[in-house]
């Protein structure tokens, strides 16, 4: 009787939500597309928390006292390696996990073996600049999302030897949906090769670098650094000289500095999506998808005319 009784309890504990919350591995992952990723690899066995919310920009984002209890909590951390995430130290200081201080086996960095662009002769921030390593926005190009998906299954790999062979194979999977949609998306851009563009931040080299695009201007004068109208001036100077056809920015820019711009010089303003997470866009891929849809819609027109 005592063991059936035991037997019925076991039962109802291991089939309670709590009970199978705590059976999951704890992932801290510090932005939405490392989520997704890392969701993909490893399945059900994650419970994953992302730290920054979509819709913010990823330098200036303030860690909540629930970030730290994730953090302190968690079995692993996947990052974005570089100083994108230039709150990402000092929330691991405040969460303490002695896993993730110092040299950590059990934090996995996206950016391994990708090729960086924009890689400072001096590192300094003296000027306000946010990238001092080089350009940290490189998932924009889909062959370095790859990397980043190599890289998470790679890492975890490493923690989890017994899952392995399982994350690999996710791993590919994910690569090549990524791989075929990329394709997609080269076909689309072909026609837009050597357009000139602006862009509010200097998220998008990677993209242009892949597409074809050639960025010949920045409305920040420096990453982190807010136009001014001097700049702005030379901006729309820049624009007529270059024949540049659309300006970038993202959902958390200012929208006046753009505005102006754009009204000055005729050119279309388009918004791109960074980060994946948005219910709408369903993931990178999708994220990625409505970007070339908004691009086309923006450029379709006048090559057209
Ligand atoms: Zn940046």
């Amino acid at each position: 009787m005592k063991k059936i009784v035991l037997v019925l309890l076991a039962t109802v504990f291991l089939s309670h939500p709590a009970a199978q919350a705590a059976d999951k591995i704890r992932v801290v992952a510090t932005m939405n597309t490392l989520g997704e990723f890392t969701q993909k690899i490893m399945g059900d066995e994650a419970e994953i928390h992302v730290v920054a919310k979509l819709g913010r920009d990823i330098h200036f984002i303030q860690p909540t006292p629930k970030d730290v209890l994730k953090v302190k909590k968690a079995e692993v951390l996947v990052h974005s390696g570089l100083d994108l995430e230039a709150w990402r130290q000092p929330l691991l200081n405040a969460a303490g996990n002695t896993d993730f201080l110092g040299s950590s086996e059990k934090a996995v960095d996206a950016s391994q073996g990708i090729e960086l662009l924009e890689v400072p002769a001096i590192l300094s921030r003296s000027e306000g600049d946010l990238h001092i390593f080089g350009n940290p926005h490189y998932w924009t190009d889909p062959a370095n999302a790859e990397q980043m998906v190599r890289n998470i299954a790679s890492g975890l790999s490493r923690i989890y030897p017994e899952s392995a062979a399982r994350y690999q194979a996710n791993a590919e999977t994910l690569i090549h949906q990524i791989h075929t949609a990329a394709a997609d998306w080269d076909r689309r851009l072909a026609p837009y090769k050597g357009t000139a563009i602006v862009t509010y931040h200097k998220s998008w080299p990677y993209f242009a670098k892949r597409f074809g695009f050639d960025i010949i201007g920045y409305l920040e004068p420096k990453p982190g650094i807010p136009p001014t109208a001097k700049h702005l001036q030379e901006i729309e100077r820049l624009i007529k000289e270059k024949n540049a056809r659309m300006l970038i920015k993202e959902t958390y820019n200012e929208k006046r500095p753009a505005e102006k711009v754009t009204r000055e010089s005729g050119i279309p303003l388009v918004t791109l999506l960074q980060f994946s997470g948005d219910e709408k866009t369903n993931g990178y891929i999708g994220m990625m998808d409505e970007n070339v849809k908004r691009i086309e819609e923006a450029l379709g027109g006048g090559l057209r005319s």
